[in-house]
């Protein structure tokens, strides 16, 4: 349960995880509590379990741990009541009565037929979002006993109407289920690997419906649900129950209302992004977790765990089944299906008839190009539109040229907080930093020699749309990243457009890349995979060859086939030639020997410390001293201190030292160890520090 406690000059929310009658803490230090904030504890003893759990196994405060696992109302010490709502019903009699009956009386008649399609109630904000006062007609339905007004826990979801068609599961779907199903009850993990449109969604779902029946809750991760709301209504569509949502497009109170009414087991289905993760189950049947290679799982910041790995965890102390699912499943899954610590289910083909797509690489080094599009793309993309299909173009960098530069004497505008060029944004003449959001007016003149011959050097997505609209002024082109979609809604009508085909030529970052489902998709591309061929992270490749296969996984998703263009200046590149001519699934078993031939995670353990400071050589400092420390210890091998590849960002300047052993234990006996003695430490007061296990990225 909370606590609310005294804590130096204010108060602050604890969490009481166990009581003792003994302390070695003088009498005159300990302080009351002064309130007790819960009658009943907040998670069963399985939870505080797998919460203690990640407190040990990311060696961070376990304070911080439990307060990343409740939504943050209940953080701030607010009350854990599912707050009412009032909501219009028809009464038995009201389903009765036919609304042409109320002809003479429009607005009751809207109003019973409205309540008449909507068993679960109408709420009562809906209502008052009508252009019209729903008071009195309501008032006159309610006096004649066809509808009343009730009170209850807010609905989470509303039902939505049943869908017209239900696939029937395939061999490999129909196996993936039976397996899954019959593990009900225990713990087992599982990692369904399944190209894009092979049906793994429509496993999911069947899964859940065999959980559903068996009176248990569903958990189901998703990388961004706010990106790929169709996941929701097709979840909300079958299942034909309310299901919770938590994620960050949602306010605290709705995410709090999701939470509890899991807690409670009034909703039986949660969909969330990564601090779903802890969200909990009063019934707990199934955790899933889609797209498992996905980095948003990973939180950068703070309490740094891994939403997929917490959920396996999660699962065994809650003795369920868990289900891992992706078409580029992350090296970590394979080597653990290797291990047998996974069983694998795989669905190798695309599910109702659609074909894999094509791959054409396109080499750059022949061919003029036109703002970074080749002739031979811009040949594809001509017969793809006229044919009256859609075409999608990634390009992973928004704004409109990574770098201004001039001309005449080299200058470049880099950003004064971090060691990075600023990004020009040319629709509002700006120069931007992605890192620190620093910004400033774009320059005239070059402020190092005063020439006015300033250029802009590289692509961004905005400079791309810019050639397009003039290529093909007539099509209509939407350009889907974070500076074009900051709008609230924007982004759904961009994808209701995309998924409509009123847009024709899709151009985007990320964004774009993610589980959508374009029908009409034929022609993807990607304009410049060679950022991603020579990385310096030992993750690169992995990351690449994964996000090419999510891009390619848009190109021909139904009856037509489809086509996917790299442009490259290294067609010859093994990771390109390996991923095209033999698939995702060769490419990861090479990168695996690769791995284990370097000692490299999955068969090595990382841990990174970072530390950062206004004064380089405090940050630095840090780490030398824990360098040291580790030096002795012979199962241990120990990089750098070195600057981190961003050695500058707002301001601060950045290092990082990282561990690395064989085994994990005795990489978490030496952390343990660590932890406790760095806080003695005086260089540790000098500069902001944070401790990773199983770093996945280091930016
Ligand atoms: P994934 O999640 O692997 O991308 P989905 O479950 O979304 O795949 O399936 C892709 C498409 O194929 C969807 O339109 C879905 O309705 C359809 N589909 C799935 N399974 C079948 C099946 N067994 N028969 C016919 N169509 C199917
Ligand atoms: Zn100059
Ligand atoms: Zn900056």
């Amino acid at each position: 349960v909370r606590v609310l406690v005294p804590f130096g000059r204010t108060r602050t929310v604890g969490y009481l995880l166990a009581v003792s009658d003994r302390t070695d803490i003088e009498r005159n230090r300990l302080k009351r509590a002064l309130a007790i904030l819960d009658r009943e504890p907040l998670l069963p003893p399985a939870d505080w379990k797998t919460l203690l759990w990640a407190a040990g196994y990311y060696r961070h405060p376990v304070g911080e741990v439990c307060a990343a696992a409740f939504p943050v109302l209940l953080r701030q010490g607010g009350e854990a009541e599912r707050s009412q709502v009032r909501r219009l019903k028809t009464t038995v009699a009201g389903l009765q009565i036919a609304p042409q009956e109320l002809a003479r009386a429009p607005r009751q008649a809207l109003l019973l037929q409205w309540a008449q399609q909507h068993p679960e109630g109408i709420a009562e904000a809906e209502l008052t979002a009508l252009d019209w006062d729903w008071r009195p007609p309501a008032r006159a339905l309610i006096g004649k006993g066809w509808l009343e007004l009730v009170s209850g826990a807010r609905a989470i979801d509303p039902v939505l109407s049943p869908p017209d068609w239900r696939p029937d599961l395939n061999g490999d779907q129909r196996r993936a289920v039976d397996t899954v199903t019959a593990a009900l009850g225990s713990h087992r993990s599982f990692l369904l690997e399944g190209v894009t449109g092979s049906g793994k969604t429509e496993v999911y779902l069947q899964v859940v419906e065999t959980v559903l029946a068996a009176g248990r809750q569903a958990l189901l991760l998703l990388p961004e649900i706010s990106l790929t709301p169709q996941l929701g209504q097709r979840f909300r569509q079958r299942l034909q129950i309310p299901i919770a949502l938590f994620h960050s497009g949602l306010s605290e109170s709705e995410r709090l209302q999701a939470w509890l009414a899991m807690q409670r087991g009034e909703a039986r289905v949660l969909l969330g992004t990564r601090s779903a993760v802890f969200a909990p189950l009063a019934q707990p049947g199934v955790i899933i977790v889609d797209e498992e290679h996905d980095l948003s799982f990973k939180q950068q910041e703070g309490f740094r765990y891994s939403a997929r790995d917490v959920a396996v965890m999660r699962a065994r102390e809650l003795a369920i089944p868990v289900m891992l699912g992706s078409a580029t499943p992350s090296l970590e899954s394979l080597a653990n299906v290797a291990r047998r610590q996974y069983a694998r289910l795989h669905l190798p083909q695309r599910a109702g008839g659609a074909t894999a797509p094509r791959f054409r690489v396109v080499d750059l080094r022949a061919q003029r190009l036109d703002e970074g599009l080749s002739p031979p793309l811009l040949d594809a993309m001509a017969t793809t539109l006229e044919r009256g299909e859609q075409v999608l173009l990634f390009l992973n960098r928004r704004g409109y040229a990574p770098t201004l530069t001039c001309h005449g004497c080299g200058w470049i505008a880099t950003c004064r907080r971090c060691d990075a060029n600023l990004v020009i944004h040319l629709k509002e003449r700006r120069l931007r930093c992605h890192h620190c959001g620093h910004e400033q007016p774009q320059p005239s003149d070059c402020p190092a020699c005063g020439s006015d011959d300033l250029r802009p050097l590289g692509l961004g997505t905005e400079r791309i749309e810019r050639a397009l609209a003039k290529r093909f002024p007539d099509v209509p082109l939407a350009r889907i990243d974070r500076d074009n979609t900051r709008r609230k809604g924007s982004l759904e009508q961009m994808l209701e457009d995309a998924r409509s085909g009123r847009t024709r030529i899709l151009l985007g970052t990320q964004m774009l890349a993610k589980g959508h489902h374009f029908p009409a998709v034929t022609l993807a591309a990607l304009l410049d995979v060679d950022a991603g061929l020579f990385s310096t992270d030992f993750r690169g490749s992995e990351r690449t060859a994964q996000l090419i296969m999510q891009v390619a996984g848009r190109a021909g998703r139904e009856q037509l086939p489809g086509t996917v263009i790299l442009q490259t200046r290294h067609p010859d590149h093994p990771l390109l030639t390996t991923l095209i001519n033999h698939g995702y699934g060769e490419f990861a078993e090479a990168a695996l020997a690769e791995r284990r031939a370097a000692g490299l995670p999955p068969y090595g353990y990382q841990a990174l410390w970072r530390a950062e400071a206004g004064q380089p050589e405090a940050a630095r400092r840090l780490l030398e001293r824990l360098a040291e420390r580790c030096s002795n210890d012979a199962a241990l091998a120990v990089f750098g201190p070195a600057p981190a590849p961003l050695q500058r960002k707002a301001g601060r300047h950045r290092f990082q030292l990282l561990l690395q052993a064989d085994q994990r234990p005795p990489l978490q006996r030496a952390l343990k160890l660590l932890v406790e003695e760095i806080d003695g430490w005086p260089e540790a007061r000098q500069c902001r520090w944070a401790l990773e296990v199983d770093p996945l990225d280091f930016g």
